[in-house]
């Protein structure tokens, strides 16, 4: 794996050149005010009436409109919603993305989906923070930085990756170290982990394990306790310090459940389809999927999530989660 510092980056390729930043979000106000703190020029797309337009006023910017801000720009970045990014793109970009520029992106689904097809003119990169825009202005500040992805998709003007290095040591990234990747290895690792282990795997579990022991007759809010509120302690150790410094800090009793049980619960078997939901994501089967149930207004999502807010965790969370005052409402 190539990593990249500081020391490797060079501020000078993005010089006199104008940044803009398409979204004032978590990753949009970030990148803006770090890239401006950094002393580049940078320039902020909004719609007019949005919540972000007064946050972005508020920090000091002047937003445009984005086609207007996109004309001006020499680089733009696409700091929207995934799903918004094409309509963003159809209207507001394409007709102002000339030659030489470059567009960039912090996620590669719609580049490497084909949602979103820039001309063969310009430089196409992704810089991608590994954590949410309030760490990466955070550790800005405190003259530190998050990890940060580079790809580069499309190189017109022999300079894309210079380009985006530059960019990443504008938001700090090259601080802390900016790993190489591929839009591709980038979007599926992404789509996979949320949808195996992160969101996917890890709510199933959760669930698998409350209803078990509420249908063995224990009480719903000890389950509750058991299965999902302590899996944050155990979460917090193993972010410190991976699977071994967790295990070193919980009780050997534990541990010897955990080496003993844990690969009776995930399987082969769990595996073998693991790797099925992995070729659904390479085949490009869950980009299309997704992309037609965005387009029939999401009947699947908003049944689902109508059903997941009814399960019985949900109730008795709540009821719980009330007793806990120092939680954020
Ligand atoms: P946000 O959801 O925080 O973006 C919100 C911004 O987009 C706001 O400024 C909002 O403006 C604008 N916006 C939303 N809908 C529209 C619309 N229909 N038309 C115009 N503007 C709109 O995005 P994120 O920062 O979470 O994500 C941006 C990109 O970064 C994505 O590609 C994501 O995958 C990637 N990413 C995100 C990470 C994260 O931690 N969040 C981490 C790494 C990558 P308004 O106020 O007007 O609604
Ligand atoms: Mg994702
Ligand atoms: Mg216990």
């Amino acid at each position: 794996m190539k990593i990249y510092y500081d020391q490797d980056a060079d501020l000078s390729y993005l010089e006199n050149q104008t940044i803009c930043i398409l979204g004032y979000g978590s990753q949009g106000h970030a990148h803006a005010l770090n890239l401006r703190d950094s002393g580049l020029k940078v320039i902020v797309g909004l719609r007019k009436g949005g919540a972000s337009y007064e946050k972005a006023k508020a920090d000091g910017f002047e937003p445009l409109e984005p086609a207007e801000a996109c004309a001006q720009a020499d680089v733009i970045m696409m700091l929207v919603p995934d799903q918004v990014q094409p309509e963003i793109y159809e209207k507001a970009v394409k007709p102002n993305l000339t030659a030489g520029k470059m567009l960039m992106f912090a996620h590669g689904f719609n580049i490497h989906f084909g949602q979103i097809v820039p001309p063969a003119d310009v430089d196409v990169t992704m810089v991608a923070p590994k954590g949410p825009g309030h760490l990466v202005r955070r550790e800005y500040e405190r003259g530190a930085g998050v990890p940060c992805l580079i790809a580069v998709e499309q190189d017109a003007t022999g300079k894309a990756f210079k380009r985006a290095l530059a960019y990443a040591k504008g938001i700090g990234g090259a601080r802390a170290g900016v790993l190489e990747t591929t839009f591709r290895e980038e979007t599926e690792t992404d789509l996979f982990g949320e949808q195996c282990v992160l969101c996917g795997g890890v709510t199933a579990l959760i669930k698998a394990g409350f209803e078990t022991l509420v249908e063995a007759g224990y009480q719903p809010e000890i389950a509750y306790f058991e299965c999902l509120h302590e899996l944050k302690l155990i979460v917090d150790l193993i972010y410190e310090g991976g699977l071994s410094y967790m295990r070193y800090s919980i009780s050997d009793t534990a541990e010897y459940g955990d080496l003993t049980r844990g690969p009776r619960i995930i399987t082969e078997d769990v595996k073998k389809e693991m790797k099925r939901v992995l070729e659904e994501i390479q085949s490009g089967r869950f980009a299309r999927e997704w992309i037609l149930e965005n387009q029939a207004n999401r009947p699947v999502l908003n049944a689902l999530r109508r059903r997941e807010a009814e399960h019985q965790i949900e109730e008795v969370g709540a009821k719980l989660r009330a007793m806990m005052p120092w939680l954020k409402k």
